[in-house]
């Protein structure tokens, strides 16, 4: 699981056999979802009685799997040293999205967001984030069709910033792409970033895969305290380099920026009107996420009718922007709520119970 295909053509080199063993093996592995090397009866008896001997194909181990009543899935994995992480499945009509980790925790503490309350455990590797892909396409019924494809989509917009974790992000985006592998278009695989400007460019270098920004506030004093990246990669910065990697891209890609509605702390009228004055000219979409509360967070959603307002006021300056709707709430499933577990090693949790204990003596 954790070899790319030029890995594997190393590996099978190494062995002094041919390369193309390598395809074969992405295929049987990735493309019909078969784990046992035994059962891979295009590589002659000796070859597989070696690989059994060396190798094996390790899937991610499930712990916890839960169904919404809205037919998203949630699935927890263990991914050793009691760390877990989550993966969520969301069917629309024939689309099927799968939401994908890349860390345990995540290190950017963005205010309003349940992982990054969590602290940071450690980075995935590339087995354990296409595995989550392995398990999720494998969990669909393929005794009929082994070659059938389930999941339509893949936004790695799970627990994790996936540029703090490059190489096996990138790695796993390829084996996504990869008609061999999962075969997915660059244009269904997005890459959701809190907007780290030197990965952004590095990226376009590596990928060509739908890019989302998590923007939140259109004003740096204002998205210092909601995303405290901000702080090192201001706004003006930001946008460059997501200008940057769309002329890279060598299409006409429009990218989508998401914005948080937080009850009174970024859903005025006036922050409707300073974000459509920044984004003018930019080919983007706006996604409006009404925030998913949490235990931890006193910020609260608006209303239903600050949300329209909201989008009504950009609309009318012609701007695409749709609202995100809640999907998976009841099994903890939604945007910003998954938490798996994490040994963390930021000890932020630590940190911020200190915090409150002493807003709580100040009383
Ligand atoms: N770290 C990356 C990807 C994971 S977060 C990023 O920040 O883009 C995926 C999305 O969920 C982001 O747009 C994030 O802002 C949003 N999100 C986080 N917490 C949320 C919450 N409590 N309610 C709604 N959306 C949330
Ligand atoms: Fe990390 Fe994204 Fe959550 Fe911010 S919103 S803490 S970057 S996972």
């Amino acid at each position: 699981m954790g070899l790319t295909k030029g890995e594997l053509g190393d590996y099978f080199l190494s062995l002094g056999e041919k390369e193309y063993r390598a395809t074969q093996i992405i295929k049987w592995v990735h493309q019909k979802g078969v784990s046992d090397i035994s059962k891979m009866t295009d590589l002659s008896l000796e070859l597989r009685e070696r690989l059994v001997k060396e190798c094996e194909v390790r899937v991610p181990e499930v712990i916890y799997q839960a169904d919404s009543m809205d037919g998203t899935r949630k699935w927890v994995i263990s991914v050793g040293e009691g760390d877990l992480i989550e993966m969520v499945l969301i069917p629309e009509g024939k689309r099927a999205t799968l939401c994908v980790s890349s860390q345990v925790g995540c290190a950017i503490d963005c205010s309003f967001c349940a992982t990054g309350k969590q602290g940071f455990s450690r980075n995935l590797s590339l087995d354990e984030i296409i595995g989550q892909l392995w398990i999720a396409e494998n969990s669909f019924d393929k005794s009929k069709d082994i070659y059938k494809r389930n999941i339509s989509n893949v936004v790695m917009m799970g627990m994790g910033e996936p540029l703090h974790n490059f190489e096996p992000v990138v790695k796993a985006m390829g084996l996504m792409l990869d008609s061999n592998a999962y075969g997915l278009s660059k244009r269904r695989v997005t890459l959701s970033t809190s907007g780290l400007v030197p990965q952004i460019k590095e990226l376009s270098k590596h990928s060509d895969v739908s890019l989302t920004i998590s923007l939140h506030a259109p004003n740096d004093e204002l998205r210092n305290e909601l995303v405290p990246v901000n702080k090192k990669y201001p706004i003006k910065e930001l946008l460059k380099s997501v200008r940057f990697y769309v002329d890279k891209c060598n299409d006409s890609r429009v990218t989508t920026f998401e914005y948080i509605l937080i009850d009174r702390v970024n859903d005025s009228l006036k922050l409707a009107r300073e974000l459509a004055d920044l984004l003018l000219d930019f080919p983007c979409k706006i996604n409006l996420i009404p925030f998913n509360p949490f235990s931890e967070s006193s910020y609260k959603r608006p209303s239903n009718n600050r949300v329209k307002r909201f989008q009504e006021f950009l609309q009318s300056k012609g701007y695409v922007v749709t609202i995100r709707s809640t999907r998976g709430d009841d099994i903890m499933a939604a945007c910003g709520q998954l938490v798996g577990k994490v040994n963390d090693k930021t000890r932020r949790k630590e940190r911020n119970k200190k915090k409150e204990l002493i807003q709580v003596k100040s009383i």
